[in-house]
């Protein structure tokens, strides 16, 4: 299984972060994890994540809710840290409405910056998107980028404007959710080519684990859902994904 969002930097990985990452890796059918920055602290401790693991490649950027700690000058850094071989993505990078929605302009500001970055550096972004759909997709399609909508929410309609685009759509354990309609609907209609899953880890657990602190080992009753849904096996589902981001992220 590749796991294409995770943020294993996170503090609720402080106990026992090494020893889970080498027992993902060895014991729980996981090879490649993607470790998103959601600002310079975090995308320095993606990449030192992915220094020390075979298995784990860095994102780097910012998050849209870490606009207020932006500057140029850890800007000029996040833009050094794209050479690293191990970084293989911006991101996460966004808009998110739901806890911050003062200061949409500053937003809009950071997220289109990190987009032209993308432009210049032939990168792939992994994007954010919260309560904000309209406003994204106006700035995501003035750009000639290839990416991912990770923890992908929104609707069928909008899913088919990113896909004619050319975007991938990634699920993660919401789709598992009882109350789960649109993930459920799109875990359908994306088609083979664009289709990824990640855990967003430490968040949102699968079913039966909800609540729970993730990790990519939950991984497994995502795809087992997203697959039982499209009527394929758990191996070909987990082999579809596997190559889908494998192309995009050039893993
Ligand atoms: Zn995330």
């Amino acid at each position: 299984m590749i796991d294409i969002h995770a943020h294993y930097d996170d503090n609720a990985f402080d106990s026992d972060r090494y020893e889970l990452l080498e027992e993902l890796f060895t014991s729980k059918g996981v090879k490649a994890i993607i470790n998103a920055g959601c600002n310079l602290e975090s995308s320095l401790q993606s990449v030192k994540l992915a220094e020390k693991f075979d298995g784990v490649y860095a994102a780097v950027g910012y998050h849209p809710q870490e606009v207020d700690l932006f500057n140029e000058k850890d800007f000029e850094t996040i833009k050094a840290l794209l050479s690293h071989p191990k970084v293989i993505a911006i991101g996460e990078i966004g808009l998110d409405y739901h806890w911050v929605s003062d200061n949409k302009e500053q937003q809009k500001a950071l997220f289109r910056k990190q987009l032209e970055l993308a432009v210049e550096t032939d990168m792939p972004v992994i994007i954010h998107e919260r309560d904000c759909v309209a406003d994204c997709l106006e700035i995501v399609l003035d750009y000639n980028v290839r990416g991912v909508f990770h923890a992908f929410s929104g609707s069928k309609e909008t899913a088919k404007i990113l896909l004619d685009r050319g975007w991938y759509i990634s699920f993660p354990g919401t789709v598992t959710f009882k109350n789960a309609k649109h993930p459920v609907e799109n875990a359908v209609f994306v088609p083979e080519d664009r289709i990824l899953t990640e855990t967003d880890s430490p968040y949102l657990t699968a079913h039966p684990f909800r609540g729970k602190r993730n990790d990519s080992g939950y991984m497994r009753y995502t795809i087992e859902k997203i697959a039982e849904l499209r009527g394929i096996s758990f191996e070909e589902l987990e082999r579809i994904t596997e190559d889908n981001a494998k192309r995009l992220f050039r893993l």
